[in-house]
């Protein structure tokens, strides 16, 4: 029996079901409950009703995220089967998830909650305090499903939050039975698990009862989520598309340098938002970063399950059909398929690792987010160049700079406009520590104390001295 909704402390089927197909095979995993505006409405009331009785505990909160980390732990490997049929990915790239939210969980347990000073003098001490929003709608896309759920749920309920949490409709099952799990500990209507399309995310971002909307997607649907919240001003935070660069410094250790930074570009078969999505190379090197670049992409196994170089299909049949259009408006553009450049014999949605030399600004695998395991490689003269065409977007997620004296890596890194600048690293995350985009890419943070944060609402204590009428004290 496979996963299904969680509302007001219940397991909840639906009439209507919606089927989930497994990428790498072509196989049905399930039909998974659509959740309809009746039982949408449901689970916000249960969520709202609860919210006051789990805000007042904070010891109680702490506790019981430690153990909805031991909880996830403890079902890692029925998580990992639920991810591997339903996104196709190998199960390494799995476990990491299951990893990784015991990471966050521990981390939203063991934060503190800052309490800061402002002012202590003859007229006041001020102090300012953050205390929970209320009640969060969060949406999430289908690359990561269980850390993705697990990102946006921590967070919300270590403030003292309660959630109302929908997965993408082709990877429902595993963020469903998470909600399952958490059920199991947590008092009933704290955390809601609810499935659906597109529909039930406007839905949800359109609510009266939420008063924040947490996102991660594309930039387009963030766009509409951020319309809907704005009209009954909701607090939002948006994690969105991203098309980072990565820049390769002249003095770059190639050998060590093109197997790391491919690896970073193809991770989950390149369908991650802080990605390499085009790579910028200096001319004078620019043969011997391709050959090496596509020695790497040689040695990736489409199609294998499991192992170091296994790398899965698309997770989806539209992305699949998006990455084979993207190739092929390249190669109609004069990019040169120096590795792989088509889609793998069916069943399952794999393309084989592709490396796209001679790309340029202007054409759309470089312009826009490719979201697969095709990278275009770029030439520059100037690293003034290179930097003006690597922030000629809109998109402004991460980006990375390559190279052995970290000192002028690290100044070009800081001349990229994004969030998250890396140097000979890209993609990495850790609890602690922020994600943002820029621009197009997003709105507010994730992670980190300023993650933690953009899940309450300041509060400023204002205690006079002694009671004054004078406005200016
Ligand atoms: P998507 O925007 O199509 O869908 C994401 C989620 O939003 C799904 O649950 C979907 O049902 C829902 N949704 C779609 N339209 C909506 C609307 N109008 N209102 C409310 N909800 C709506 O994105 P996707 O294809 O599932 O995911 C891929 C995208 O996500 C890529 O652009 C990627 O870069 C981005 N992403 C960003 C981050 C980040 O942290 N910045 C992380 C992972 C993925």
């Amino acid at each position: 029996m496979m996963p299904g909704m969680t509302i007001g402390g219940e397991a909840v089927t639906a009439l209507d079901g919606f089927a989930v197909i497994n990428p790498a095979t072509e196989d049905a995993v399930g039909d998974a409950p659509s959740c309809t505006l009746a039982q949408l409405d449901l689970a916000f009331a249960a969520a709202a009703a609860t919210q006051p009785s789990w805000n007042a505990d904070e010891d109680n909160r702490r506790a019981l995220l430690v153990k909805l980390g031991e909880a996830i732990e403890a079902a890692g490997d029925e998580l990992i089967e639920l991810m591997t049929v339903e996104t196709g990915k190998p199960r390494e790239l799995a476990a990491i998830e299951v990893l990784a939210s015991k990471l966050w969980l521990d981390y939203a347990a063991g934060f503190e909650m800052p309490r800061h000073r402002l002012a202590d003098d003859a007229a006041a001490t001020i102090d300012i305090r953050h205390r929970a929003i209320g009640v969060v709608a969060a949406i999430i896309p289908w690359n990561f499903p269980v850390v993705m759920a697990v990102t946006k749920l921590a967070p919300a309920l270590r403030m003292g939050n309660t959630v109302v949490l929908k997965p993408s409709p082709y990877t429902p099952f595993s963020s469903l039975r998470v909600g399952e799990i958490f059920n199991e500990l947590l008092p009933p209507g704290v955390v809601n698990v609810v499935s659906g399309g597109d529909d039930l995310g406007a839905a949800m971002s359109a609510h009266p009862v939420p008063r924040k909307v947490t996102f991660t997607g594309s930039i387009s649907a963030g766009k509409r989520v951020a319309a809907a919240a704005g009209a009954d001003l909701k607090r939002v935070t948006l994690e969105l598309g991203g098309n980072d660069a990565a820049i390769v410094m002249d003095d770059a250790d190639i050998p060590t340098m093109a197997p790391a930074l491919l690896a970073r570009a193809f991770f989950n078969t390149g369908q991650a938002c802080a990605l390499p999505k085009r790579v910028y190379v200096p001319s004078r090197i620019y043969d011997d970063v391709i050959e090496a670049l596509v020695e790497a992409a040689h040695a990736l196994t489409p199609r294998a399950t499991s192992g170091p170089s296994a790398m899965g299909p698309l997770s989806t049949r539209p992305q699949f059909e998006r990455v084979q259009e993207l190739v092929n408006d390249a190669v109609a553009n004069g990019l040169r398929p120096v590795a792989g450049g088509r889609p793998l014999e069916g069943p399952g949605f794999f393309h084989e690792p592709t490396i796209l030399a001679e790309g340029r600004n202007g054409v759309r695998i470089v312009d826009e987010e490719q979201f697969g395991p095709a990278l275009p490689v770029l030439r520059y003269d100037s690293i003034d160049d290179a930097v003006t065409r690597a922030n000629d977007t809109m998109f402004g997620l991460c980006g990375s700079v390559w190279g052995s004296d970290l000192d002028r890596a690290a100044a070009v890194a800081e001349r990229l406009d994004c969030g998250v600048t890396y140097i000979n690293a890209h993609g990495v995350h850790r609890p602690n520590v922020q994600l943002l985009g820029v621009k197009w890419s997003g709105v507010g943070t994730e992670h980190g104390q300023e993650g933690m944060l953009e899940y309450t609402d300041a509060q400023v204590i204002y205690r006079a001295r002694q009671t004054t009428d004078t406005a200016l004290t």
